[in-house]
């Protein structure tokens, strides 16, 4: 199909969405639910409506942008990522996804193309998950794995704000029911790979065939607080010290089973965290992330053994709490071919990848047929200012999503 296309539309719209929320360095910070968060929204609104979508929000601020097809009995094909950013966040983890979405949409409007099945670009709520905890909270509470009133209870890490009462005091708290996003054919997610990887082996794009199991836990110690100057050191119970052995020996364990592994102490903090004052407690989230759901049970089942005995030794109690798991993600095998076809079709280089991050894409996969696709980031860099991208990866992702997503709402089986 020869659809008009524009990389440069696409490119030009990633600068003007970059524009809200810059923070030194040329990345973003645009919190999920925040201001900045209402504004990226309603400039997608108003590049949606500019060509005819219709607009929804659920009652999660999930955005829904939708192009009808041509046979009211099919089930749309669901398109899209985030908007929200990390507080050190780059221009692309998220926009590219959602942007190259909307391209899509644009060129068919422009060229009066009418796709069997509706297509619903999504702009997921709280994908990032630095202010709402867990990522992909949005994503979760649509496809009913966080029930609803779990995501509006969800408070913020840093000033308790409920998730319902920000999403209200942004103005994006939508009437639609999340769980409609759930009856749809398929989900596609183009992403920066965040990693190293393709760039380093010359490829233009990744197609992802699943995602690394993960499970993040808050790890809470407890002993007990006293003077810093006259507690003698055989006669503490300081919570910190014990959890940084006990992250030690998380990490040791890592590279004694499976260094291809990932681990990683996303938080850390000290309880009172007071000057003078031996810490009494402290609470870490700690995560291990594994292709193999039996390998990431094994490191875990260490991690506790380890962490009981530190704590045994040192006199202090340890609980771990899981908040953040899923198993091992496996995409949809006939919407990756559809990929893996496009891109041999545009003359792109691409290779299959697993995903070491969370992506919104997860969540639809346990409810759809679902599937990724990536494109390089220089140097892998990425949740930092100078991620960046070349507009020729941009271009080859766009080109080739544009193809499977219209082949799947065109297919017969879809
Ligand atoms: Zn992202």
């Amino acid at each position: 199909m020869n659809l008009p296309l524009s990389p440069d539309r696409l490119w030009d719209r990633l600068m003007e969405m970059a524009r809200i929320g810059p923070i030194p360095g040329g990345g973003n910070n645009r919190p999920a639910l925040s201001k900045l968060d209402g504004e990226a929204r309603a400039l997608l609104q108003r590049w949606g409506e500019e060509i005819g979508l219709s607009v929804t929000v659920d009652r999660l601020g999930n955005m829904a942008l939708r192009r009808e097809g041509r046979d009211p009995a099919r089930k749309p094909v669901l398109v899209g990522s985030h908007l929200d950013t990390q507080p050190s966040g780059g221009k692309f983890d998220g926009p590219y996804g959602v942007l190259a979405g909307l391209e899509i949409l644009h060129a068919l409007h422009e060229s009066g193309t009418v796709t069997e099945a509706p297509i619903v670009l999504v702009n997921w709520t709280s994908e990032e998950g630095c202010r709402f905890s867990p990522s992909m909270i949005g994503a979760a509470g649509a496809m009913g794995i966080l029930s609803e009133e779990t995501v509006l209870n969800a408070p913020a890490i840093d000033d308790g704000e409920r998730y319902g009462d920000a999403l209200q005091a942004t103005g994006w708290a939508g009437a639609a029911d999340p769980a409609a996003l759930q009856n749809a054919a398929a989900y596609f997610e183009a992403h920066i790979e965040q990693g190293p990887v393709l760039e380093a082996e010359g490829h233009d794009l990744g197609i992802v065939t699943g995602g690394f199991a993960t499970e993040r836990a808050l790890v809470t110690v407890t002993g007990e607080t006293s003077h810093a100057g006259t507690t003698p050191m055989e006669m503490r119970r300081d919570g910190v010290l014990a959890a940084c052995e006990m992250i030690a020996a998380g990490e040791a364990i890592l590279y004694r089973l499976a260094p291809e592994g990932r681990m990683t102490v996303c938080r850390f903090m000290a309880d009172p965290g007071a000057d003078g004052v031996v810490p009494g407690g402290a609470r870490f989230a700690f995560e291990y992330r594994h292709p193999s759901n039996e390998t990431l049970r094994r490191l875990l089942d260490e991690a506790d053994a380890a962490m009981a005995a530190i704590a045994a030794r040192r006199k202090v109690s340890v609980v771990r709490e899981p908040y953040w798991s899923f198993p091992r993600v496996a995409f949809d095998e006939t919407l990756a071919a559809r990929l893996r076809e496009a891109a041999e079709r545009h003359g792109a280089r691409h290779r299959d990848i697993l995903s070491g991050a969370g992506h919104d894409a997860y969540h639809a996969a346990a409810r759809m047929p679902a599937v990724m696709l990536f494109i390089p980031c220089h140097g892998g860099v990425s949740h930092h200012p100078s991620e960046s991208i070349s507009r020729e990866w941009a271009e080859k992702g766009l080109r080739v999503l544009a193809d499977a997503v219209i082949a799947t709402a065109n297919s017969k089986d879809q």
